[in-house]
């Protein structure tokens, strides 16, 4: 395994290779928690779930937030688990609930996915991972604002690094694409370009498998009543490479 001290900021499609992106103070500040996870002696993951669940790196600028929340890092993850499912964040149910796509956007990613609550949230077996922890806050219309980069900045890689059993991650959104996969493609391509990939074979090396989805929101309702192409090609591919990737329960 990587040191994680070595593990700059953010990686490309494969996971198992790290690079650095973003301002330089965000890989020193990685850096230096992935010491600091060494010096503890404490099991990397462990110590990093621990780590972010206290973060408070954006503490004044969601006070600044119309709703003028505190930091509630919401997230699940395991050692074992072999599915990812990358988000964009928490909403402000989520935030209220503590639990990830407790929301209409998670019956319907459970409906996707053809798994119900029990699978979804055993941790053991998936991993929930937005793109930022937080609830980002409101602005003075109530409209939800961006995800805060600085938290993938901050997070990502050295999570990452720390989930050595993950072999399907579910790119749920376009801030999610962004970031783990190459280019700059929309979010439509991506999804069309992946449905029309052949799938891998079913004892294919480690590799990690990337699958870009809209996000489940109702905002998507349009895009995905303009493309049903979605529901009949993309859907059934998703849950064969569930099929693939997720174990049975133990
Ligand atoms: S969003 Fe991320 S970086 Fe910001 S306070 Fe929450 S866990 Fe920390």
């Amino acid at each position: 395994m990587v040191h994680p001290a070595r593990v700059k900021v953010k990686k490309s499609s494969h996971f198992n290779t790290y690079s650095v992106r973003g301002e330089p103070e965000a890989g020193e500040i990685v850096e230096a928690m992935a010491d600091t996870v060494y010096e503890r002696g404490m099991e990397p993951l462990a110590s990093l779930l621990a780590d972010i669940r206290a973060c408070r790196h954006c503490a004044d600028r969601f006070a600044a937030t119309a709703s003028a929340h505190a930091p509630r890092p919401v997230l699940r993850a395991s050692a074992s688990a072999t599915v990812c499912v990358a988000g964009q964040a928490p909403g402000i149910r989520v935030h209220r609930s503590g639990r990830p796509f407790t929301d209409p956007s998670g019956v319907r990613l459970r409906a996707w996915m053809g798994v119900d609550e029990d699978t979804f949230y055993d941790t053991a077996r998936i991993a929930i991972l937005p793109m930022a922890f937080c609830f980002p806050g409101h602005t003075a219309t109530r409209a939800d604002l961006p995800p805060p980069k600085d938290c993938a900045r901050l997070w990502r890689a050295p999570l990452f690094e720390a989930l050595p059993a993950i072999r399907l991650v579910l790119l749920v959104g376009k801030a999610a694409q962004d970031w783990h996969l190459e280019g700059r493609d929309g979010m439509a391509e991506r999804v069309r370009r992946w449905t029309d990939m052949p799938s891998p074979q079913s004892d294919a090396p480690c590799a990690v498998e990337t699958v870009p989805l809209p996000h489940p929101s109702w905002r998507n309702n349009a895009w995905l009543k303009a493309n049903p192409w979605f529901e009949t090609e993309t859907l059934p591919k998703l849950r064969a490479a569930l099929s693939r990737h997720l174990p049975s329960p133990s």
